[in-house]
């Protein structure tokens, strides 16, 4: 990217930064970043942000989103859809009455949304209509995003042909203590969503017997996947389900580990077998490909695949030394916990990787750290024992490590910390233009 190019970017991290740091400096940077390290621009943008503690989301995305995509509380989001129902009513504002319009979003893929009109003069939605809504933002109903047209809305009237709803589509009713059915994918899926229909194939199906007040009750966990990804469920009645089989599970709630969505469905929920396609266990068996913003949306999920660029290094990565009796990392042979103890070494690495589209803490434990790096943990206790320099290794998984395009495969959590993977399988990757190039036009070809 030449100066010119680069000058809209630099304006913009200068107004995330507050004027906090000089436009030249920012300008440098990204300079570096982009044709020095090969980092793509979003990251580049993003890791300039936070280095001078910036939060690097509020950089502009503009991005236009499918009903499924939603989160809980988006800030401003576009969305193209069709008006199924609206009504309009009033309603008391700061003891005046106003009068505010609500109904049905509907979009291409058959998902629903609730949404409110709250200032008439800026949007007035008609049932039967598409529009392109712009500047819009979601609050959070029962488990569900509803989406709200504020002042600073702006809608624009499409054609007819633009969304073509399909014809399954149930539209629920606008009232009190609605919770729409939700047709979802397995990627839709999040913490505290009701009323969830899902289809698709079992992969593993554990029978368990628990004990509850009116004796003992069996219940079924395992995994079920899509196309979209997998999701551990448990069901608390025999539907007689039966391992590699493609079910149509209804009226099932999800509840969320750390994150990560669990699908589970009682004596309300409803199992059919649909005659549908589905792709084989082997095709489902194979993680799942995801952008991290997606990930941040959804909180979590099993077995997925992310590539982006390390960022940064975090603190603990290397040699490390833990508590033979609580795992815990102690420090000149202390635990917190335990004291003075016979401290057993073992090897990690932490690291930020962002793809343009946020970033997320990837952790590794010793056997990935020694295939990535091909350093083990007898040749860093050497190296620490020659050096007398037991951070010697971090420093050289440093220089392995920062810039360079990886791919990493794990579980993702969400707490306190932000996005987190554990590791399961890492790899660096060569981010090859052409290549990326290449598939895109296959696809376009297949079409
Ligand atoms: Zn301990």
């Amino acid at each position: 990217m030449n100066k010119e190019e680069i000058a809209p970017h630099v304006k913009e991290i200068a107004r995330v930064l507050e004027g906090k740091v000089k436009e030249q400096d920012i300008e440098k940077d990204l300079d570096n970043y982009l044709n020095v390290y090969r980092m793509s621009l979003e990251a580049s943008k993003r890791h300039i942000v936070r280095k001078y503690g910036g939060d690097p989301n509020s950089l502009t995305k503009g991005e236009r989103k499918l009903l499924s995509q939603l989160g809980l509380s988006e800030q401003s989001v576009d969305l193209l859809v069709r008006v199924m129902s609206s009504n309009t009513r009033e309603v008391m504002v700061g003891g005046s009455p106003k009068t505010i319009e609500s109904g049905i979003l509907a979009d291409e893929n058959g998902n629903t949304v609730k949404f409110t009109v709250w200032d008439l003069s800026k949007a007035d939605l008609k049932a039967g209509e598409n529009y392109l809504i712009r500047y819009a933002y979601t609050k959070e109903w029962s488990g569900q995003p509803e989406v709200h047209l504020g002042n600073r809305a702006v809608v624009e009237l499409r054609p007819q042909d633009e969304v073509k709803v399909p014809d399954s589509v149930v539209v629920p009713q606008v009232g009190g203590g609605y919770s729409a059915p939700i047709v979802a994918k397995v990627a839709d899926l999040r913490e505290n969503m009701n009323n969830v229909t899902l289809t698709g194939r079992i992969l593993a199906l554990k029978k368990k017997e628990v004990e509850t007040p009116s004796g003992k009750k069996a219940m079924y966990t395992g995994i079920i996947a899509d196309e979209t990804g997998k999701v551990e469920f448990t069901a608390w009645h025999d539907f007689g389900l039966k391992d590699n089989e493609v079910i149509t599970v209804s009226n099932a709630y999800v509840k969320g580990w750390k994150g990560i969505p669990r699908l589970s469905f009682g004596e309300r929920g409803q199992v059919t077998r649909p005659k549908v396609k589905m792709p084989t266990v082997d095709e489902l068996s194979r993680a799942v490909r995801k952008s991290i913003d997606e990930l941040e949306r959804t909180g979590g999920a099993s077995d997925v695949i992310v590539t982006g660029t390390i960022v940064d290094i975090k603190k603990g990565t290397g040699l490390i030394f833990r508590c033979p009796e609580c795992n815990r990392v102690v420090q000149k042979g202390v635990c917190q916990v335990h004291g003075k103890v016979q401290q057993v070494p073992d090897l990690r690495i932490k690291v930020v990787v962002d793809d343009g589209s946020a970033a997320i803490t990837a952790v590794m434990k010793k056997e990935v750290t020694e295939q990535l790096t091909g350093i083990t943990l007898k040749s860093a206790l050497d190296e620490a024992r020659e050096t007398m320099d037991p951070e010697a290794v971090g420093h050289r998984f440093e220089e392995q490590l920062l810039a360079k395009p990886i791919e990493v495969r794990g579980n993702v959590i969400s707490d306190d910390y932000g996005l987190s993977m554990n590791v399961t399988e890492a790899k660096f990757i060569e981010l090859d233009v052409r290549t990326e190039a290449e598939a895109l036009l296959k696809k376009i070809e297949v079409i």
